[in-house]
């Protein structure tokens, strides 16, 4: 049985001093973090499809935290957002937003306070999203890990299984490579590497059965886009 993933948090802050305390509260408290600096790489791995959460600062370089707030509930309505403010920096533009997926620390905080926030927001942004992705005879369960077509297990390494759970969240949609990589790979690989195109091949081959080609496409000059209907 596969484990459930590490839950991954992204944290967005300047202050080298706040992102080491965060950074090593976060992990004692057994999650896997990132961290950056900049506003324009935050908004950057913000808008990527690999992150359960999102620790914020609002005061930033390159890009403010509103605008980066305003980007993620745009792109990425289910991911919570934990928002770090100086008392006073903390406007309507941010308390009218959806407070669901929202939440804010003052600064100085707590780290148990933190954790507390942070761990609440993924419970409740579990409970919201779907444990099933499906399209046409393939069904995806993310918390198992399974994958099935037409009811039959289809065996997939974990990069496949991301891979696939990627295009499955997208479906119907062109998603082009970079996208992908960045989604699945992260932004620290080549963006010239064909990895993309290599795993798609491994995907199709695993996903066709006789007659039954698998449902991904290729959209020229784009990328790739799975079929809703199968
Ligand atoms: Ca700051």
């Amino acid at each position: 049985m596969n484990q459930a993933a590490e839950q991954r948090i992204l944290v967005i802050e300047d202050e080298p001093g706040i992102v080491d305390f965060l950074q090593r509260g976060l992990q004692t408290a057994g999650f896997a973090v990132e961290a950056v600096g900049d506003g324009i790489e935050g908004e950057r791995l913000a808008l990527a499809d690999r992150f359960d959460a999102i620790v914020l600062d609002l005061m930033l370089p390159g890009r403010g935290g509103l605008e980066i707030l305003a980007a993620v509930r745009r792109a990425r309505p289910s991911v919570p957002v934990i928002v770090l403010s100086a008392l006073g920096e903390l406007d309507d533009r941010v308390t009218g937003l959806d407070a669901g997926a929202v939440d804010y620390l003052i600064k100085p905080f707590s780290l148990t306070e933190l954790v507390a926030r942070v761990r609440a927001q993924l419970r409740a942004a579990e409970q919201t999203a779907p444990s099933t992705l499906t399209a046409g005879d393939i069904e995806v369960h993310l918390i198992t890990r399974r994958t099935t077509r037409g009811g039959t297990t289809v065996p997939l390494s974990n990069t496949e299984f991301e891979l696939l759970a990627y295009l499955m969240r997208h479906r119907g949609q062109a998603v082009s490579r970079l996208q992908i990589l960045a989604a699945v790979w992260g932004y620290d690989h080549d963006p010239a590497t064909n990895i993309v195109d290599v795993y798609v091949g491994y995907l199709r081959r695993k996903l066709r059965t006789p007659g039954n080609p698998a449902p991904i496409h290729t959209v020229r000059s784009v990328g790739y886009r799975l079929d809703a209907a199968g």
